[in-house]
């Protein structure tokens, strides 16, 4: 079902405790913890309790949990003191999407270039 944790997902086992991750920040719709392999200064994944495969079914599914996640972003945002920082939802292989369980990525504290790769 829609929302339901799925066994073979990462983040669904970060989620519940189960993988270890240095989470930062927890809501109780959301958790937010440190990427395993940061390409900025801070690199936070902020991800539903709730699994949906990706941001596009996040937001149909659930808007108000879609909402969290956003708002999540920016209490990272200040928990690190960004001024700039950029949210990304990677969504499908081709655009490099590798855990299909939505995050949103916050990456910031040092200088980004636009267009991204
Ligand atoms: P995607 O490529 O799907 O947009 O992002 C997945 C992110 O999850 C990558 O940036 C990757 O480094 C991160 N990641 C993969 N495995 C782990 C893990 O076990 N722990 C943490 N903290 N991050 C992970």
């Amino acid at each position: 079902m829609a929302g339901e944790p799925q066994d073979d997902c990462l983040f669904c086992k970060i989620a519940e405790g189960h993988v270890p991750a240095t989470i930062i920040r927890e809501t109780d719709t959301t958790v937010a913890f440190r990427d395993i392999n940061p390409q900025a200064p801070t690199h936070v994944l902020v991800i539903p309790k709730a699994h949906y495969r990706d941001a596009a079914a996040l937001a149909a599914a659930d808007p108000a949990l879609a909402a969290d996640i956003l708002r999540e972003t920016k209490a990272v945002a200040d928990e690190d003191k960004l001024e700039s920082y950029r949210i990304v939802f990677n969504t499908g292989t081709g655009a490099g999407q590798t855990v299909f369980h939505a995050h949103a990525h916050v990456l910031g504290g040092r200088g980004m270039q636009w267009p991204p790769g």
